[in-house]
């Protein structure tokens, strides 16, 4: 079959040949033409199927039919990662190249302003994560009213990864009459419930069911102690060859210590991560795709959806707990039906891993016992009182532990200087031994003005700044101090990231959480003082950094401009009431010791839909 043959038109076809795309995949075979008809479509497929293109088509196609006066959103794709909502926009701008419609992408973790801009000029198809959409919905920056297509993609993951509550929020947006194109990898009856109450009497088209990888990819497994892994792995990374290689681990403060290492053993690597910032993981990625990096060390949901082509090598460098998630990460290497290889690593505390693994995809995985270090740890880790502990969850929790401490002593060293009373001068030896009044009396004698101060050689930088501060006093130095800094500069009171420049990503409710700049709430005397100066530095931020929010609020219609106003005070009545019951408001980070969501079990059972049903 023929792309020609699904009945695509001309623009788009074109746009598909310059894409080197010779013929349609099994998705794109089923798919397209239903979605072209106007019908519903329900897809079993997941990424790397070319589901993008059996969605995007018809989509472009359709919405070139007709253009409606003041441009609103005609379709929508809701997807759950930022990097995929990023690559099915750029697969609309690709084969929608010779087609006079817009797109646009938003999600969180970057800044909104861009977005917006795009938003206010009109587009026709909106690609977006839940979060940010719902976020900019309720500014008034996106209305559904006018919505014709809605997709919704990765169903199942949106599930697994919490974001299932803001899809039924966004569901309510849509118009009642629309198109829907719905995908997800697997069906479990929550996906089910979803699809019962959205799509009417769909196509159903399934392809590959969730382990096809299984076939063509080249799999092994080491047993190795997780002291070796490393070095292990960057033998194997010579030894292989490797081209380019995804290395996933169980946690994220496991990226960041295997990517320092291969980089230490010469090997280039970059870590990607949830508590990357949007901008690094992009960076990470375009380095890694353009060669600069031979491997990429991941998490599952950072690596989720990324569309890596010739990937040569995946490397589970832990197993994972859910073993669909092993066939989801070797399928990286396995796309659009190239074969790849797929290494894992087993220590004994994983051995059960590897075992549900082989149950799930029917197969023993082929195992390598030559190798210089072969497993001679034949216990699983244990806690202080015994109970089995998973290493790497102990190993990130107590990184994140001495990281908490550090920046706690950081925070204490910080503010001692202001704490301290101002530095006295030294008392020249002429002076010593003399009452204050006689001293005073000498030094006017002397025409020494007695708020001279002697100069003091700091001993350090630190000093010397503290030495400074004693001298413009305590209450000056505490306005400046609570004054907003640059944005490149981290607030001096806290030495908490900061959430909007920070290499930090932020929900909505991380963002709202996260501490204003200036001292943690005191009592007395003191709180007084801060008081006012709080105040300042708030109308002063407000001020500074309200340029945007007062373009917004100029934007807006003038009935939107109370909503907006109670909104506001509604989060500025929240972040007060947490000030008052537990001090500064703390950022809401994942830590190390947190999970990415993937690597929870997971609640889905697979269910796969045959093409039959
Ligand atoms: P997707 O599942 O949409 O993420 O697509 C996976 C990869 O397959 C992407 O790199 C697409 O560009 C590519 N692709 C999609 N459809 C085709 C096709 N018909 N022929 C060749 N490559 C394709």
């Amino acid at each position: 079959m023929t792309f020609q043959e699904l009945g695509l038109m001309e623009p788009i076809l074109k746009a598909l040949a310059e894409l080197g795309y010779e013929k349609p995949s099994p998705i794109q075979e089923k798919a397209i033409s239903p979605a072209l008809s106007g019908r519903d479509v329900l897809g079993c497929a997941q990424t790397g199927t070319g589901k993008t293109c059996a969605f995007a088509a018809p989509i472009l196609q359709r919405l070139s039919a007709g253009h409606p006066a003041g441009r609103p959103i005609r379709s929508l794709i809701l997807t759950p990662t930022r990097e995929l909502a990023l690559q099915i926009q750029e697969s609309f701008e690709a084969y929608g190249k010779h087609l006079p419609l817009r797109s646009a992408v938003i999600f969180g973790g970057v800044g909104q302003q861009p977005q917006v801009d795009k938003l206010k000029k009109g587009v026709d198809i909106l690609v977006a994560t839940p979060g940010r959409l719902l976020d900019l919905q309720g500014q008034g920056y996106v209305d559904l009213s006018r919505l014709e297509i809605f997709v919704l993609d990765e169903a199942d993951r949106m599930l697994d990864m919490g974001f299932i509550h803001d899809v039924r929020r966004v569901l309510k947006l849509l118009p009642a009459v629309k198109q829907t194109l719905f995908f997800s990898a697997t069906m479990p009856p929550e996906v089910m419930e979803l699809v019962d109450g959205l799509l009417h009497d769909p196509v159903k088209v399934a392809v590959d069911p969730i382990s096809s990888p299984v076939e063509v990819i080249d799999q092994s497994v080491y047993l190795v102690d997780k002291g070796n892994k490393t070095r292990l792995l960057s033998y194997l990374v010579e030894k292989l060859n490797v081209k380019n290689a995804i290395v996933f681990t169980r946690t994220k403060h496991g990226a960041n210590k295997v990517a320092a290492d291969l980089q230490k053993a010469g090997i280039t690597a970059a870590a990607i991560h949830g508590n990357k910032s949007q901008t690094a993981r992009q960076q990470a990625l375009s380095d890694f795709k353009a060669g600069k990096v031979k491997c990429l060390v991941a998490t599952d949901i950072a690596a989720r959806g990324l569309d890596i082509e010739e990937l040569s090598h995946v490397f589970n460098y832990n197993l994972p707990e859910v073993s669909e998630t092993y066939v989801h990460r070797i399928g990286r290497t396995g796309r659009a039906g190239h074969g790849g290889t797929a290494v894992s690593f087993c220590d004994f505390g994983e051995k059960p891993y590897l075992k549900d693994i082989e149950k799930l995809i029917g197969r023993k995985v082929p195992l390598v016992e030559d190798h210089p270090w072969p497993m001679e740890i034949f216990e699983a880790p244990k806690d202080a009182k015994g109970r089995p502990v998973n290493a790497d969850d102990a190993e990130a929790r107590q990184a994140a532990r001495e990281r908490r401490r550090e920046r706690a002593a950081a925070a204490r060293e910080e503010r001692k200087p202001r704490q301290s009373p101002p530095v006295p001068a030294p008392v020249p030896p002429e002076d010593a031994g003399q009452s204050p009044k006689k001293k005073r009396r000498r030094r006017k004698d002397s025409g020494e003005s007695g708020a001279q101060p002697v100069p003091i050689q700091p001993a350090s930088p630190a000093a010397g700044e503290s030495a400074k501060k004693g001298r413009r006093g305590v209450r000056q130095q505490h306005l400046e101090d609570t004054m907003p800094t640059a944005p490149s500069q981290p607030s001096s009171d806290f030495y908490k990231p900061n959430p909007l420049d920070g290499d930090v990503i932020l929900d909505a409710t991380a963002r709202l959480l996260a501490p204003r700049k200036g001292p943690a709430p005191e009592h007395g005397q003191g709180a007084k003082r801060k008081k006012h100066a709080s105040a300042t530095q708030s109308e002063h931020t407000r001020r500074e950094q309200g340029r945007h929010g007062q373009e917004k609020r100029e934007q807006k219609a003038p009935e939107k401009q109370g909503e907006g106003k109670k909104r506001e005070d509604h989060k500025r009545e929240r972040g007060r009431s947490r000030g008052r019951r537990g001090g500064a408001p703390e950022v809401v980070l994942r830590s190390g010791s947190q999970k990415d969501s993937t690597e929870q079990p997971s609640l889905i059972k697979p269910y796969y839909l045959t093409p039959d049903d």
